[in-house]
């Protein structure tokens, strides 16, 4: 493992013998790097729909009109900066604070409804999409939770080939709840599980930026499950599949009533 130290003071107390006050800066080192690795990449993703938006706009005049393919492109070009933002700003909202925006009971079966009719549109009928009974409810911030679930249908859809199977269920135990996205599609090799949730960390990227993705989604996934005292699990086959579970603890899951007509007078 390499470190690097840096000397703060040297301390002669006898003559064959010096104190060195030393301090390790490994960490601020990585931390660094971090830092500007993040940032080439965010530079990165904005120059590339920078550049076609700025080649098209070249070689317009008003002589020569612009094709409507050209301004298609021109239109998904700024559509994927514009969520590009988006999520950056999402992400830095979550890491400027540890707790959840709101703190309010979570009815989880319109929740994943939702989450399901944006995958659905997204899907176009290309996959056939399922929900399972909901348990229980949640107690966090609804739309945190709504947005890493929305990421993880999403994801299964554009994952998984036309014909593919997704799932949305949820298990409850007594140590906590998971919402579960199962689907049949492309799957991820167990060498790249770990790292999924690094910012812009894709396993193919031109599949990532076909679908319109900012490489930027479970990154926000895992911030929101921090938050919330839980967790991501990833478990994956290559070429059959793929589960991702939002996993809860007990002190969030808040049992239904048992639903009592009222007694007639
Ligand atoms: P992206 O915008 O690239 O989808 P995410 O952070 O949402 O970014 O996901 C990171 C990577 O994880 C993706 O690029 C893809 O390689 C992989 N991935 C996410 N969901 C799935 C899935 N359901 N099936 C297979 N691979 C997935």
């Amino acid at each position: 493992k390499s470190g690097r130290v840096v000397v703060l003071q040297t301390i002669p107390f006898s003559p064959t013998q010096t104190l060195i006050v030393t301090r390790d800066v490994s960490e601020a080192d990585r931390l660094d790097t971090m830092r500007r690795d993040f940032i080439a990449n965010v530079s990165h993703e904005l120059r590339t729909p920078l550049t076609v938006l700025s080649g098209f706009l070249e070689l317009a005049s008003p002589a020569v009109p612009m094709s409507a393919q050209h301004l298609e492109l021109m239109r998904t070009e700024a559509v994927r900066m514009q969520r590009l933002i988006d999520d950056l700003l999402t992400l830095s909202r979550l890491e400027s604070t540890a707790a959840p925006s709101q703190e309010e009971r979570v009815a989880l079966a319109p929740l994943v409804q939702r989450a399901v009719d944006l995958a659905r549109a997204l899907s176009a009928g290309r996959h056939e999409i399922r929900i399972e009974p909901m348990p229980a409810d949640l107690r966090g911030a609804e739309r945190e939770i709504e947005s890493a679930l929305t990421n993880l249908v999403t994801n299964a859809v554009r994952y998984t080939p036309t014909g593919g199977r997704i799932v949305v269920g949820a298990a409850l135990d007594t140590e906590g709840i998971a919402l579960v996205v199962t689907d049949n599609g492309v799957g991820v090799a167990a060498e790249h599980i770990p790292r999924l949730t690094e910012r812009f960390y894709r396993v193919d990227k031109s599949r990532s930026r076909d679908t319109g993705g900012t490489g930027l989604g479970l990154a926000i996934v895992k911030h929101v499950m921090l938050r919330h005292q839980g967790r991501l699990d990833v478990s994956s086959t290559l070429g059959e599949g793929s589960s991702f579970s939002l996993w809860f603890p007990r002190q969030r899951v808040v049992l239904r009533e048992p639903h009592t007509e009222p007694e007639p007078e």
